[in-house]
């Protein structure tokens, strides 16, 4: 194997060419993607500008323009389709706040959607609450998805009076009674939407929510009812929308074909049934390239943006040409799509467990044979016999262990053993570095990989990772232009045994452990994880009590410059600790006394007592990361 600068290791090329490069020094850049004539921007000068202004690592980074790239892509790709098969429905797509309910995200969204006639997409009461205290344009579609009470729908039929398109979309026939209900009771006609079960089932990690084990959507006969009632109560001109979701990442571009032309079979039998509809809704599921593979798996996708766009509009165009009705307006509900790329984390290492030794303990002549065969390994290790040389190590070792664990041998043996043990892993690593290395060798040898202790909490930050498995791109943010000599896994600083990350993108391939360099005293190691927009902000839970992480919002200037737009503190501790239902100022009072308590017992000085109460206050105002000094 050549030695590879990290430049080439991590795969940037395929998942992250259109943001991210390497600048002359090492440092990972970002380009921003609207003025690709604009010098990148250093990530590490980033993160040391923001820690002169006492914002710390683990940072959420969000970019200004990656997210209105991203957005605008999406109208503009509907658009050119729209265009290019002569459709004669418009574009309303709605962004689903779920995603990333971040006020400044969902305001930014917002404004650069507004020309665009762009909407949100809301499924519960507090999402209903942020849409309407935005200033959305004439045109574009407020839609309800979820359980909705009767306070939800009066909330929505009165806000068409205020200039919203509220469109209640009925996930049940029940839901249709307290709808009837409530908008008699108000004089008022609602603007209907109905959610249709596909029978189409897809693969990946969201496939259970298509398909008859689906929780949402109606089945056909449930549709029918909802049609007759409306008839029945002479409702029908309400009903203007049909929506269906098939589930998130699809990652195969024959899946969103089917579902929109299944979607477009229920469309044209409603029209046909008198319905007025004028909007077809095929919800979210345009995917994210992960590991910029381009193939339908969990993690990749095997179409582009603008393919998605032409598979919907030309499907739908078909159908109803065929079905001789005019064109619908097309709905989707994009929401990885659009914000995953928009912000990445960014954690530095604090401590790293090396495997291998680069000494050799001496050795006497006492020593256990088991001891002497294993240092013996180093006469015939070649690349040659580099397995033979890997099975005897790993055999003489556990022999050695064996001992131990009987009482045969003591702790100093044993420390020994292990000691020799890892500066032969180490001459291993060296080794394999030089010669093409069969798999199972490489797994074994994956086995002694070191652990990289990052500053961030998976459960928190990367909720995905931990629950799913889902593959995020991550790479070392400097030292790109040396070559990664070290083979680590990341732990969190939560203790907590899952609290790890053992899949890597890299460029040939996904692997178990992250290529990294040799860690240089006093000199700060940052790592990032990206395409973390998507879900991963607003799904953290309070693991382990570690909070939110700060996170900054930057826009790239023309000469590889920043300006800082937003920034919102993290977590502290108390309020963490509040979250959970304790009184912060009570727990110091508590830890007080006892301390009071010590002094009078002459047990602890006055000074003493400062310190220690000095460090408690100041912990319940801190992050609830690792600080440094
Ligand atoms: C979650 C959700 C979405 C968003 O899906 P993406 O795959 O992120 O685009 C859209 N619509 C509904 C109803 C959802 O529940």
């Amino acid at each position: 194997m050549e030695a590879k600068l990290g430049a080439d290791i991590y795969g940037m090329e395929k998942w992250g060419q259109q943001f991210l490069t390497v600048m002359p020094n090492g440092d990972a850049g970002l380009i921003d993607i609207q003025n690709k004539n604009a010098a990148p921007v250093s990530i590490p000068d980033i993160v040391k500008d923001l820690s002169e202004r006492g914002i710390y690592s683990p940072v959420l980074l969000r970019v200004n323009s990656f997210l209105e790239n991203s957005l605008t892509n999406l109208n503009e790709g509907f658009a050119e389709a729209i265009k290019e098969y002569e459709f004669n429905g418009s574009y309303r797509g709605v962004f689903p706040i779920k995603v990333n309910q971040q006020a400044e995200v969902v305001e930014r969204i917002v404004e650069t959607g507004r020309q665009y006639d762009y909407g949100l997409e809301v499924g519960s009461k507090p999402e209903l609450l942020i849409a309407l205290a935005q200033n959305l344009a004439k045109n574009s579609l407020l839609i309800c998805n979820g359980v909705k009470d009767e306070e939800f729908i009066r909330l929505a039929i009165l806000s068409c009076k205020i200039g919203f398109n509220t469109i209640i979309v009925l996930e049940s026939t029940k839901e249709l009674e307290l709808v009837i209900q409530v908008s008699k009771s108000l004089g008022e006609m609602p603007l209907l939407g109905v959610r249709i079960k596909l029978t189409h089932e897809i693969k990946g990690n969201w496939s259970e929510s298509s398909g008859d084990r689906s929780s949402f959507g109606m089945p056909p006969d449930d549709v029918v009812t909802v049609v007759e009632r409306l008839q029945a109560e002479n409702m029908q001109d309400c009903l203007v929308l049909q929506h269906s979701h098939l589930g998130s990442q699809i990652s195969d571009i024959i899946d969103v074909r089917r579902i929109a032309n299944e979607a477009c079979r229920f469309f044209t039998e409603l029209r046909k049934l008198g319905m007025p509809l004028q909007y077809i809704d095929l919800g979210g599921g345009l995917g994210v390239d992960y590991t910029g593979e381009k193939q339908s798996n969990e993690n990749s996708i095997n179409y582009s943006l603008y393919e998605y766009c032409e598979a919907i509009v030309e499907t739908v165009k078909y159908a109803m040409d065929d079905a001789g009705l005019a064109h619908p307006h097309i709905v989707t509900e994009s929401g990885r799509g659009v914000v995953a790329s928009s912000s990445m984390l960014i954690f530095d290492v604090l401590d790293t467990t090396l495997y291998d030794s680069s000494t050799l303990p001496e050795t006497g002549d006492d020593a256990h044979h088991l001891i002497k065969d294993l240092l013996d390994i180093q006469e015939y290790l070649s690349t040659k016999r580099l397995q033979e040389c890997v099975n005897d190590a790993i055999y003489y070792r556990d022999e050695v262990r064996a001992l131990f664990r009987r009482g045969n041998a003591d702790i100093k043996s044993l420390a020994h053993a292990e000691h020799i043990f890892r500066y032969l892993v180490a001459q291993f690593k060296k080794l394999a570095e030089e010669m093409e290395v069969p798999h199972q060798l490489e797994d074994q040898l994956g086995t002694f990989a070191d652990i990289y202790h990052g500053n961030f909490s998976l459960f928190q930050s990367l909720p995905d990772v931990w629950a799913i498995d889902q593959l995020h791109p991550i790479m070392p943010l400097q030292r790109l232009n040396e070559v990664p000599h070290r083979q680590a896994v990341l732990s969190d600083i939560t203790c907590d045994s899952d609290g790890k990350i053992d899949r890597f993108v890299l460029e040939d391939g996904i692997s178990k452990t992250l290529p990294v360099h040799d860690i240089v005293e006093d000199e700060p190691y940052y790592i990032g994880v990206f395409f973390v927009g998507a879900y991963q902000e607003t799904l953290g839970d309070l693991h382990n009590l570690f909070g939110d992480t700060n996170v900054v919002t930057v826009s790239l200037a023309e000469d590889g410059e920043f300006d800082l737009l937003h920034e919102v503190e993290g977590d502290t501790i108390a309020e963490v600790l509040e979250s959970v239902e304790y009184d912060a100022p009570a727990c110091l009072a508590t830890f007080r006394k006892r301390v009071d308590n010590a002094v009078s017992r002459k047990e602890l000085t006055i000074s003493e007592r400062r310190v220690l109460i000095a460090a408690y206050k100041d912990s319940l105002n801190g992050y609830t990361y690792f600080e440094k000094e």
